[in-house]
């Protein structure tokens, strides 16, 4: 019987209790080959790099609350993001990237990428007209950011499809800021999604590791060629503890978005605040896309402070609760600047971030204690 609600789904889809011993959780299968019944004779695995049933189970969850067809689980983000492109572009091929992509994105296309021979443009996604006029007849992907990091830009999903398919090419999402609970890409019309199931899919920051979903098994084919070829799987605890943290996504979603709201409630209005970046902000430039292709306006929150960079570097060294780290999506919140941060590889590119802003990664803890946090940190700047 299938089961429809989302919770339910991400605490049950490819994990039914273990045949042999009715382990309720898939167990950690620490191994690295199966024995055969004979030459050839497969009990379904046959050495771990090309697959393994803690990853197995994973990746059929991911595909199944995606609404995919084949879920494929990586050793990171960026391993997934890198097996994909080269599955889809060959050297002299063309992608469009967001002009405020992941800095781990951006470093993969104007380094590794580009030195393979692979082109592409950072355009702004949140105009479809610019991105129409970056088509080339080599084009092979639209690669899409939303909402994106740090700058909070939303695309239009459904738009960005028609136009990546009007051109003979691929629709690719970065799923990792919304997560499947909050938006699903591929029911969109996207064709791929990726995620740094480091951040809110693992949601303990414990674990790095990435996956993919295709919507065409076929496709999902071809890039499970590629992993199983240039190997950068993910471990079995690696995907157990992936496994572990979609157990609960859903309830923590929900208490990520509504801590967001309270602590932009709190920056909205604040005379040490120039801008809060948050597609929830009715003023938001994506506020009604946001409000069409997602359920809620996520965990993420950056802002501008007034007296720039050096006020901006006083307000992340002076918060108490909010730890100073990069990453995001975990269940305790983290305060960062991108510009000197995450985003450091920007610096001096056509994608440097703004020296004054600051980013939240809020997490589940009491929103009054984050709220009181935060403003006692901007009484520095
Ligand atoms: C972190 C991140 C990545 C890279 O993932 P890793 O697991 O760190 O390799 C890619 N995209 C986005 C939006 C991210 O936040």
């Amino acid at each position: 019987m299938a089961f429809t609600g989302f919770e339910t789904r991400a605490i049950h889809a490819g994990q039914e209790p273990d045949p042999q011993t009715g382990a309720v959780v898939v167990p950690i299968y620490q191994v690295s080959t199966y024995a055969q019944d004979g030459v050839g004779g497969l009990r379904g695995y046959e050495y771990s790099r090309t697959g393994n049933p803690t990853r197995a189970a994973l990746e059929e969850c991911l595909a199944d609350l995606e609404g995919g067809s084949r879920g494929l689980a990586f050793a990171s983000g960026m391993a997934a993001e890198d097996t994909l492109l080269r599955t889809i572009a060959s050297p002299g091929d063309h992608v469009i990237i967001p002009n405020d992509a992941y800095g781990g994105t951006y470093r993969l296309f104007s380094t590794v990428s580009s030195n393979w021979g692979v082109k592409w443009d950072a355009v702004p996604l949140a105009d479809p007209e610019a991105v129409r006029a970056a088509v080339r007849p080599e084009t092979v992907a639209i690669w899409v950011e939303t909402p994106t990091n740090p700058l909070l830009n939303v695309a239009d999903i459904a738009l960005l499809a028609d136009v990546a398919h009007d051109a003979g090419a691929l629709l690719v999402v970065d799923n990792t800021f919304a997560s499947p609970y909050l938006q699903r890409p591929l029911v969109e019309g996207a064709d791929v999604v990726v995620h740094s199931t480091t951040k809110y899919l693992g949601g303990h920051s414990d674990v790095v590791s990435g996956a993919l979903v295709t919507r065409d098994r076929e496709l999902g084919e071809r890039v499970a060629f590629h992993q199983n070829t240039m190997g950068a799987v993910a471990g079995p605890f690696d995907s157990w503890l992936a496994l572990r943290g979609i157990k609960t996504l859903a309830v923590r979603m929900d208490r990520h978005c509504a801590n967001a709201e309270q602590v932009v409630a709190a920056l909205t209005h604040h005379p040490k605040v120039t801008e809060v970046l948050y597609p929830g902000l009715p003023e938001h430039p994506g506020h009604k896309i946001a409000e069409a292709q997602m359920k809620g306006f996520g965990g993420m929150v950056s802002f501008r402070v007034a007296g720039g960079e050096e006020a901006a570097l006083r307000v992340c060294a002076a918060t108490r609760l909010f730890t100073l780290a990069e990453s995001l999506g975990g269940v305790e919140s983290l305060i960062e600047h991108p510009g000197r941060m995450t985003h450091a590889s920007t610096s001096g590119s056509p994608l440097e971030v703004p020296s004054d802003l600051v980013r939240l990664s809020v997490g589940i803890e009491s929103g009054s204690d984050l709220v009181a946090d935060i403003e006692a940190a901007l009484e520095t700047a």
